[in-house]
């Protein structure tokens, strides 16, 4: 009972059936102040994470029983975690496979073999990004964001790049302060007219490519060669990583 009086931890779930690669995970995100919760098969953790929620799950590909973008897959439909951040461990680099996942409703990925400061920073962005989406206005992390050259203040709604302030339209400031508030994390297409967009049908994946576009000729040094806004795999866009 007492423990309910406790802040509560973060939650991970962790589908790993790879030992090693399982108690390094366990390891480190314990020592990151979560509560890790350890499955090695994909039919036990296809009834976890339909049962209980959790903060994160961190769910490998290859798994023995149901693989890992089935399940991702499962939870995104129904059950606890229809929302919770999916971060897939894949040993696959090819990008037909990165792109199966994302269709799949991951949200971001850890090649193996990674390191665990990139392990640390992606669990972090993803969390951060959870946190935001959490909040009344959908997308708009948080007031101001400063991220490379950038300057954004969503309140104010202006941006400026190495000191400049640069004129954008309502797409392109939503599309940029969504992008610049998760440096790193990969949003498809399909995710930014959700967010952007709010599910408008005479939007398609298109619409997103003009308007990065048309950003990029404005914030980049290059619009040809962009620092920022970057391709993520064909099927979306990220804001380049911080460091
Ligand atoms: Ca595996």
């Amino acid at each position: 009972m007492a423990s309910s009086d406790n802040p509560r931890k973060r939650q991970v779930l962790v589908v790993e059936d790879e030992a090693a690669i399982r108690e390094l995970l366990r390891l480190h995100l314990s020592l990151g102040g979560f509560d890790v919760t350890e499955v090695t098969d994909g039919i036990r953790a296809l009834d976890l994470g339909r049962s209980t929620r959790f903060d994160l799950i961190a769910l490998d590909v290859m798994l023995p029983g149901i693989d890992g973008i089935t399940l991702c897959r499962a939870y995104r439909i129904q059950g606890a975690n229809a929302a919770t951040p999916i971060l897939m461990l894949t040993a696959l680099d090819t990008e037909s496979d990165k792109v199966l996942g994302l269709e799949s409703g991951a949200d971001d990925y850890l090649t193996k073999p990674f390191g665990i400061r990139e392990l640390m920073a992606r669990v972090g962005a993803l969390l951060r990004r959870t946190t935001s989406t959490a909040a009344p206005q959908p997308g708009h992390a948080s007031r101001q964001v400063r991220s490379r050259d950038l300057f954004i203040d969503a309140e104010k709604r202006t941006a400026s790049v190495r000191g400049e302030p640069v004129d954008l339209t309502k797409q392109e400031f939503d599309l940029l302060h969504v992008l610049a508030a998760h440096p790193g994390i990969v949003f498809s297409r399909e995710a930014l007219l959700a967010k952007i967009w709010g599910g408008d049908t005479y939007v398609t994946g298109r619409t997103v490519d003009t308007v990065v576009s048309r950003l990029r000729h404005k914030i980049e040094r290059d619009g040809q060669d962009p620092e920022l806004i970057l391709n993520a795999w064909g099927v979306g866009y990220k804001f380049v990583d911080v460091e």
